[in-house]
């Protein structure tokens, strides 16, 4: 199976998944560029999984259907227009023709109902993990963010994650901030610095690179506490606490 990133907007990536003549495309907040692709490719579009319902991950649904209505994959907590099958957490799916199967894991934080899909070493996690950086809370708590972030950390180290925004350098930048002393994190500004330069994608990436050089996951290290701290002007007395006061600084950083 091969990953294609369809860029779409002004920094999304539409991720499609192609198999012999079949593809599955992952969050089609706009139909013209997975269009454009199956057409040039002679592909047929087999089924499309969405993490969460905001416009820039559905946009397309509808357009996309009008074409061929396929399986429409989407969280049973939300509402996502032409959904088919609603998912949540332990839900397995196997569509036809695509070997890979899928594991649902709920992530709420970005959303309320934020699923992610697992299976084969791959991640597609929307809006939850970013590289170097997490999702806005846009409607549930740090808490459930958090803990949304560790259920996907806890996924093996070489598990390829596929999130849904270009937002790498800006986010490396703000980690850089927490952790000006972490050596994994300034060789991973490098070479993502060097990837950009080239107009290239820094996703997918790893997560044992991310468990490295991610601030919202390293919010139990030492250095990490102490910063936020010092940000915070307060103790801060659990992991939780420590992520939602990174969470803060980054929205204002
Ligand atoms: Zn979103």
């Amino acid at each position: 199976m091969q990953i294609i990133p369809l860029p779409a907007f002004r920094d999304n990536y539409i991720w499609l998944l192609r198999q012999g003549r079949l593809a599955v495309v992952v969050d089609p907040g706009d139909a013209a560029p997975v269009r454009r692709y199956l057409t040039e490719q002679g592909l047929s579009l087999a089924a499309i999984l969405v993490t969460h319902h905001h416009p820039d991950h559905i946009g397309g649904i509808a357009e996309l259907l009008a074409d061929s209505p396929v399986p429409v994959f989407g969280p049973a907590r939300e509402n996502i227009p032409g959904r088919t099958q609603a998912v949540q957490e332990g839900d397995v799916l196997q569509i036809p023709g695509i070997d890979t199967a899928f594991r649902v894991l709920d992530v709420p934080g970005h959303t309320a109902g934020h699923v992610a899909y697992h299976g084969d070493g791959l991640l597609f996690c929307g809006d939850t993990l970013f590289a170097a950086g997490c999702g806005r809370i846009f409607e549930g708590t740090p808490a459930q963010l958090h803990a949304s972030l560790e259920k996907l950390a806890a996924l093996p180290a070489d598990t390829q994650v596929y999130c849904t925004h270009e937002y790498t350098l800006s986010n490396l930048a703000f980690a850089a901030a927490v952790e000006p002393h972490n050596n994994d994190l300034a060789e991973r500004t490098a070479r993502c610095q060097a990837l950009r330069a080239e107009e290239r994608p820094t996703v997918p990436f790893s997560l044992g690179a991310e468990r490295l050089s991610n601030p919202f996951l390293r919010v139990s290290e030492a250095p990490v506490i102490a910063r936020a701290e010092a940000e915070a002007g307060c103790p801060l007395n659990t992991p939780v606490e420590v992520f939602a006061a990174l969470r803060e600084w980054k929205n204002r950083f």
